[in-house]
């Protein structure tokens, strides 16, 4: 792992591998007390590390799966106590409120992300998470990080900005292979696109994000690319719309977001195709177009 100095007391932790599920980057602010904002290095890696560095808390930066994953074993193994931001923070106490949060109930898909997807990733609820507020990153690194709420991707996602070195950390904001992801019925694309421009109107240096590397020049165009892969998307969305494509699943079908949905197991279908429908659902939202499969 690779520690890279972004302010007075700030550090960025470069995960060994990029655009990992079972991996992403994070923060380190050595303060009055150590924190870190996600970061995960593989297991046994990221225990170590906050053991070796008494890193007082662990601020998950949303409630994601591969950012959440071994936080049930940083509480239980470790002195560091995990939190989550306050908007998502119960999310992940129970299964009831995971069900609910991310629709996975409703669309019956839930036993089996926690019977595939849980046990893969390695996550497990809890219960005594704290919450986090903004404010706290901001207080916490004496002012070094400037939270930006970054909605659209989840509820309470949010990118720091350093204003001294002008090197902004977008976390998921969507600067990986994929691109912005929006596959839960509380995903929006306009708050998605408006947290895509916040981003662009910083004018950062350099770009520092959860699964990629290190963006060190043509900073723009890289946030530009962000939104060029939604609009291309919805054109795609539109065009099977206009050829008679009236349904969600229908327009799921066309492979606009997945090329594959087995990537998880043969199994896990479903749960992939449920994201999917999700992020066919925010372009008719965002179009303002109503789905024959939707009541
Ligand atoms: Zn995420």
């Amino acid at each position: 792992m690779k520690r890279i100095s972004i302010a007075d007391g700030v550090e960025f932790l470069e995960a060994p591998k990029q655009e990992s599920w079972f991996m992403n980057n994070g923060l380190l602010i050595s303060g009055e007390e150590v924190i870190m904002i996600d970061g995960r290095f593989g297991g046994e890696e990221t225990l170590a590390f906050i053991r070796e560095n008494n890193v007082s808390r662990y601020f998950i930066s949303h409630f994601h799966i591969d950012h959440a994953s071994d936080a049930w074993r940083i509480a239980g193994e470790t002195d560091c106590r995990p939190a989550l931001n306050s908007t998502e923070y119960q999310y992940l106490q129970s299964s009831e409120n995971m069900s609910r949060a991310t629709g996975y109930g409703k669309a019956g898909v839930h036993r089996l992300v926690e019977e595939i997807l849980m046990p893969k990733m390695g996550l497990q609820y809890i219960p005594s998470i704290d919450p986090y507020e903004l404010k706290d990153i901001e207080a916490i690194s004496k002012g070094q990080l400037l939270a930006v709420p970054a909605p659209g991707h989840s509820p309470g996602h949010y990118c720091l900005y350093a204003p001294q070195s002008n090197y902004l950390y977008a976390c998921d904001l969507g600067l990986d292979r994929f691109g912005p992801w929006y596959g839960f019925p509380h995903c929006n694309l306009n708050d998605f696109l408006a947290s895509i421009k916040k981003a662009r109107e910083l004018g950062a240096k350099q770009l520092f994000s959860s699964h990629s590397p290190v963006v060190r020049e043509r900073v723009g165009e890289a946030i530009d690319r962000i939104e060029a892969i939604i609009e291309r998307r919805h054109e795609k969305v539109l065009n099977a719309w206009n050829k008679g494509k009236k349904t969600v699943k229908e327009i799921a079908q066309e492979g606009i977001f997945f090329q594959r949905t087995d990537v998880h197991g043969k199994r896990a279908i479903p749960v992939m195709s449920y994201w999917q429908e999700s992020m066919v659902k925010c372009h008719l939202d965002y179009a303002g177009l109503q789905a024959e499969d939707i009541e």
